[in-house]
């Protein structure tokens, strides 16, 4: 069986033809994990038994047709930053290392009534800060096109999970770009919804004002389907709001007017990459869609104001792990976590606050009228999702500000609360290996099925997501 292009219409169909059971599928992943994890790393905690059980259940629903919903039987990874109850949830960091919750998150709860199968959990940047999962307490997540590479962050253990074939899907979240950043560098599609599309209850917080969960897939069909199920208003976050379901419309997503942001290709961009992107609006132009020019003039500030906000909300998130409630010793905190409260307490202290949080708070609202301002003139906006392919382990780990620039596309997105997506669109060769690049759809607020469509339509007329690392 060939693990790494499994879609979940294609196990479904599968099963229904006797091909395989989703207890034999379950079981192959786990053969698989064990084969390749010991070297990947992504999986932090395996559910084995209690996979099986939930796998053998919905092998007895399938016969008299009563499986719950698509997702039911179909293998899924979580990230380690997701409270699944009764097992252990460390947010990669060693405070949690020992945190066993005693209630699952939303989604959980969502995935569970669907009959999806959990495998286990995945790796990320401690408490999902960074672009590269170097910040776990727990080792560093490899890259499977090039095991000498990051596979981007802070969601690196669900991107690889996908990428190498040890499971059909997984759970990310993303505050500045965790979702779409290792999605882009491991050849999968990962999307970021509306902030408040999915509910963030359970969500370990990261950056509250921006955090959000979202689906990690082969394909945006499934990213679909898990973003189906996970979606929709919970009582247990105020911010969360249930979206209108589209009525379908197939040919429309051939019309999409598409915006280049001019800001987003600039000389920082690899050149290879940005070639990859403009094969790829080429493409979408040869298919129907119109092509604009346009500008975003205050992204070039967005990382600014993210890494303002962001360290103030952290600072007062991370300050729940005091060691007494929760967790271990504060000294357990992390380097990346330490300079994170530092920063965030400093900009957000009397005197310095009307200067730096104030201020950002401002160009905050300047960055997403940028966006309001395009998504009069255009649908969608289109181009790369980070500067570069995978870059070597270690490469950025002793210049923050560099690895911070990593997100700089990725980030406007978030102070908006907008929804977008990674998607394959080719491979750019270094030291004789190919690396994936993936291409950002970026939709206005609530238009998260304008993307899927978008994400779904090029995946129709493209084959750049069949592509996977050479494993097995
Ligand atoms: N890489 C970004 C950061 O370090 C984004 C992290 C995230 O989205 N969780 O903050």
């Amino acid at each position: 069986m060939n693990l790494q292009n499994l879609t979940i219409s294609q196990i479904q169909k599968d099963r229904k033809a006797n091909k395989y059971s989703s207890a034999s599928l379950t079981q192959a992943y786990f053969t698989a994990i064990e084969k390749y994890n010991s070297k990947l790393n992504a999986y932090l905690a395996l559910c084995k038994e209690q996979a099986i059980v939930k796998a053998r259940a919905s092998d007895k629903r399938l016969a008299p047709g009563k499986l719950r919903s698509q997702l039911d039987g179909i293998p899924i990874a979580i990230k380690d930053v997701i409270c699944t109850k009764g097992v252990k949830t460390t947010a990669s960091s060693n405070i949690l290392k020992n945190f066993i919750p005693p209630y699952s998150a939303t989604v959980i709860e969502k995935l569970d009534q669907a009959g999806a199968v959990i495998l286990g959990k995945t790796n990320l940047d401690a408490f999902a800060h960074g672009s590269s999962t170097e910040n776990s307490d727990f080792g560093v997540t490899k890259n499977p096109w090039d095991m000498g590479r990051v596979p981007g962050g802070s969601s690196g253990g669900s991107a690889v999970v996908i990428s190498a074939g040890l499971a059909t899907i997984a759970l990310g979240s993303d505050t500045g770009g965790s979702i779409r950043h290792p999605a882009s560098l491991c050849g999968i599609t990962g999307f970021k919804p509306t902030y408040g599309a999915v509910s963030r209850y359970g969500l370990i917080a990261m950056a509250s004002s921006f955090d959000q969960i979202g689906p990690m897939a082969s394909t945006a069909q499934d990213a679909r389907i898990l973003f189906d199920t996970i979606s929709g208003k919970d009582d247990k976050d105020a911010t969360s709001f249930d979206l209108d379901k589209p009525i379908r419309q197939s040919d429309k997503k051939k019309n999409f007017t598409i915006g280049i942001p001019k800001e987003f290709i600039t000389d920082d961009v690899d050149p290879d990459v940005k070639k990859a992107i403009e094969n790829a609006i080429t493409i979408l132009e040869k298919n129907g869609a119109k092509i604009k020019e346009i500008s975003l003039p205050h992204a070039k500030y967005a990382l600014a104001v993210y890494y303002i906000i962001q360290t103030t909300e952290v600072a007062s998130n991370l300050a729940r792990f005091s060691g007494v409630h929760f967790g271990e010793a504060r000294d357990q905190f992390g380097q990346e976590a330490k300079r994170r409260i530092m920063l965030g307490t400093f900009v957000s202290s009397a005197g310095y606050a009307d200067k730096y949080y104030q201020k950002a708070q401002e160009v905050r609202v300047l960055v997403k009228e940028d966006f309001d301002r395009a998504f009069k003139k255009v649908d969608l906006i289109v181009g790369p999702v980070a500067p570069s392919p995978a870059f070597k382990i270690g490469e950025k780990t002793g210049d923050p500000l560099k690895m911070y620039l990593s997100d700089i596309l990725t980030v406007p997105v978030n102070p908006a609360g907008l929804p977008a997506i990674s998607i394959p669109c080719g491979t750019v060769e270094r030291n004789k290996k190919d690396l994936p690049v993936g291409l950002q759809i970026i939709g206005p607020q609530k238009a998260d099925y304008d993307v899927l469509d978008l994400a779904e339509y090029f995946q129709q007329i493209t084959d750049f997501h069949l592509l996977k690392p050479n494993l097995y």
